[in-house]
């Protein structure tokens, strides 16, 4: 059988001393006799031998976790030297899923570079608040690391860094309560959350309560409860898990359910062991006896004690086997079965916990209600009609008079692909209506509070004395994409970013106002205008707002943004001359573009060529009908960092609604084209969030000639509506490469009419709109 998931020990020392350890503390010994780190030949050797198994085996995928130890203390440009090595070698043959697993103390700017750019995703382990935390995540001396792992977090959160951030692991600590840690985690806004029993065996149980035979249990399912009720908001992956395991589905995890396992560690001296946490059970317990030099992954993968781990029920004792739980349970972790007498042939030293974690997890006591947010309770996602004036809210709130459905002629208009001046406006408001109503969903949450309070009742009173700065600020993209995360992660809600916004209005309207105005991970961002770098204040400041700039209060270092006065630290939003579109480098929300990874802020020697090329697409007259929709919609671009392997990449998200992320393009007539194929998109985003044109509860898949993977009809019906306006571009162009890309998209999009029209997959709206689609395309010679 073959191996696809390595961890590769880059590092065998760590700066922490964790007294939970299994490296250090436990009764394997074997790091003492590592080299400190791994050699570049060593590096070399197991990334050959990676390559190998992966080219014999044909592994899709392969996943490399650089571990330690603190695989941190290799430093950048060790990662750099290390990453790079593998990427030679298995790029060419497999997906490499690089991964990092670090208690984060030595995350640095510089370093964060280097994840981004090789594609490593990283875990830091956090136990939960800092007195959870330093109950055993300290350095050698006794000094807490909870303030630097707390700092790396915010740095991952970062926009440029986030496609970096893959989750926090928090190893279990029944001292701790376990809403007060789940909450802790949650507030770091991870992408997800692994909670980790600690290591122990029969020799060596855990730490529990006289009696209490299930407490490791009890906390877990205290954790499950809170999650539920939040509706949850991050995925938990042992809770995941055993959710996707009662459904039938496999588990993610290696601690529970019947999945073979498939991992292999690699040393610091290039020897093979086996899974890491066995370092708890004896000295020597990992060890295989084989090594990168001489011995190919097979010889690892035929190991006696990894292949009982990969041999499912079979490899279980016999009280597992006939347990009931266990094709969920699995036996747990093969770590926690081990006992001197008995090796590896007993159920978990957890058994109970896990038989009674599994039986609360997939089938739960009936829970209380979840009270309303009106009484105080967690927020459901709710994107109510968007309010109209008059309407009846939970507390006065900036109405706007814009319209909440589209016109049938708007629609019509749209359907055809083009879209008139006057039909895109009418789109435009519509969306802007929308994030009203997010921000009324979320007036319940930011009443009474001591920040968000004033700030709301200022937007309130701008709602009616300067509407066009509300208007202006509310359509900026990343305005509705934080108003959307709020409701969508209420306990992780960014809440105090009203008051940024609330500021950016006031600035615009030219106001004199004191507002208190939260500062976010070292950054006080106001959309629109630009960002304030702070990075040694934590908490609110007081801007002083008059004559269309801003002072902080106390700082006289800052100074008015109107004046053209550039105060250190201040990130001015730059925008294009000819259209106004910015070109957004610098919001703490626009890193919304799934793997995509957005570009730092952009030099101003780089910004000045993106903004002299979008003028320069502005100014091409080839783009006909679509122009309208480029003009009216397009308020950001988001530059993504370069793609690795040289791909053009481009992309736009539902709830940034009006912007556009791309990686930089080689000329204006290209750019041309890629703009208008996004704002097609955004366009049908904008269309499809008022307007039921697909039957969801089809679930068919259709093939479509410009993708391999069969996809889902809303899907086909994106990609058709951004051909046909390229087909159209191609139409009006000359040359022989034109005539050749016309013919292209013309039938990819003919191909898709046809699919999606025959299908009776579309609500009867849909039908209408793909006709116009199909009248437009028949009405090219
Ligand atoms: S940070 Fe990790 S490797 Fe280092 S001492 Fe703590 S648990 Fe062990
Ligand atoms: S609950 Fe106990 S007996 Fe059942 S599978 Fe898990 S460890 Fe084995």
């Amino acid at each position: 059988m073959a191996l696809s998931q390595f961890v590769l020990k880059i590092v065998s020392r760590c700066d922490l001393s964790c007294d939970h350890c299994y490296v250090y503390e436990h009764p394997d010994q074997s790091w003492r006799r590592q080299p400190r780190t791994m050699a570049p030949a060593t590096v070399t050797v197991a990334a050959r031998r990676i390559a190998e198994h992966a080219t014999a085996h044909q592994l899709g995928t392969v996943r490399v976790v650089l571990h330690g130890g603190e695989p941190l203390l290799a430093g950048a440009s060790g990662i750099d030297a290390v990453a790079g090595e593998l990427r030679r070698h298995l790029d060419p043959v497999t997906r490499l899923d690089l991964r990092m697993q670090s208690n984060g103390v030595l995350l640095t700017e510089e370093v964060a570079e280097v994840l981004v750019a090789h594609g490593i995703t990283v875990g830091v382990s956090l136990d939960g608040d800092r007195a959870a935390n330093d109950l055993h995540r300290r350095y050698a001396s006794g000094a807490s690391s909870h303030a630097k792992v707390l700092r790396a977090l915010a740095l991952l959160r970062r926009p440029e860094f986030r496609p970096s951030y893959a989750g926090l692991l928090c190893t279990v600590d029944l001292t701790n309560d376990p809403v007060t840690v789940y909450r802790a985690l949650l507030a770091e806004d991870p992408p997800r959350i692994d909670f980790l029993l600690p290591h122990a065996n029969w020799d060596r149980p855990p730490p529990r309560p006289a009696g209490a035979r299930t407490a490791y249990a009890d906390w877990l399912l205290a954790v499950h409860r809170a999650w539920t009720a939040d509706g949850r908001p991050v995925p938990v992956r042992l809770l995941d898990s055993l959710l996707a395991m009662a459904e039938g589905d496999s588990s993610g995890t290696e601690a529970v359910g019947l999945a073979a396992a498939d991992l292999a560690v690699i040393e610091t001296d290039g020897s093979y062991e086996q899974v890491d946490s066995l370092k708890s059970a004896y000295d020597g317990a990992p060890a295989t006896g084989l090594d990168v030099f001489d011995h190919a992954i097979d010889k690892v993968a035929v190991h006696p004690l990894i292949a009982i781990r990969q041999a499912g029920l079979a490899g279980l004792c016999g009280t597992c086997r006939a347990c009931p739980v266990v094709r969920q349970c699995g036996g747990g972790l093969f770590t926690h079965r081990y006992r001197s007498d008995t090796g590896f042939d007993n159920p978990s030293v957890y058994c109970a916990d896990l038989a009674h974690l599994v039986q609360g997890v997939t089938d739960p006591p009936p829970m209380a209600q979840p009270r309303s947010p009106a009484a105080g309770g967690p927020a459901d996602l709710v994107i109510p009609t968007p309010r109209v004036p008059g309407g009846a809210a939970a507390h006065p709130a900036p109405t706007g008079t814009e319209p909440d459905a589209l016109d049938p002629a708007v629609l019509d208009d749209l359907g055809s692909g083009y879209g008139s001046t006057a039909s895109v406006h009418q789109l435009a408001a519509v969306h802007l209506a929308k994030t009203r109503a997010l921000l009324v969903a979320l007036s319940p949450a930011v009443a009474g509070q001591a920040v968000t309070a004033p700030a709301w009742d200022l937007l309130v009173d701008f709602d009616v004395t300067a509407p066009a700065a509300v208007r202006t600020v509310l359509a900026h993209p990343f305005v509705r994409r934080w108003a959307y995360r709020c409701l969508a992660v209420p306990a992780s809600a960014d809440l105090g970013h009203l008051a940024r916004i609330a500021a950016a209005v006031a600035v615009r309207a030219g106001a004199a106002v004191d507002l208190d105005v939260p500062v976010r991970d070292g950054q006080l961002s106001l959309p629109t205008l630009g960002v304030l770098r702070m990075p040694d204040v934590a908490g609110p400041v007081r801007l002083a707002i008059a004559d269309g700039g801003f002072r902080v209060s106390g700082d006289e270092r800052s100074g008015p943004v109107a004046s053209g006065h550039r105060p250190p630290g201040w990130r001015p939003a730059r925008r294009v001359d000819t259209s106004g579109t910015l070109i957004e480098d610098t919001d703490p929300y626009r890193g919304c573009y799934q793997d995509l990874v957005v570009a730092p802020r952009l030099s101003a020697g780089a910004a000045g060529r993106w903004a002299a090329q979008l003028a320069s697409a502005d100014r091409r007259d080839d783009v006909g009908g679509y122009a309208p929709g480029v003009r009216g919609l397009l308020r950001a671009v988001v530059p993504l960092r370069p793609d690795r392997r040289g791909r053009q990449r481009s992309a736009t998200a539902a709830s940034a609604f009006g912007a556009v992320a791309m990686t930089p393009v080689p000329d204006a007539a290209a750019l041309a084209v890629l703009l208008v194929h996004e704002v097609q998109h955004l366009k049908l985003d904008g269309v499809l969030d008022v307007c039921e044109l697909v039957d969801r509860r089809d679930t068919r898949l259709l093939t479509v000639p410009w993708r391999e993977d069969p996809r889902p009809v809303e899907g086909v019906l994106h990609g058709t509506y951004a051909h046909l306006a390229v087909a159209d571009i191609w139409r009006h162009r000359a040359g022989a490469q034109a005539t050749a890309q016309y013919r292209r998209y013309r039938a990819w999009t003919d191909h898709a009419l046809d699919e999606l029209l025959g299908l009776g997959a579309l609500t009867p709206v849909g039908q209408r709109f793909a006709g116009r689609m199909r009248a437009t395309v028949d009405s090219w010679p």
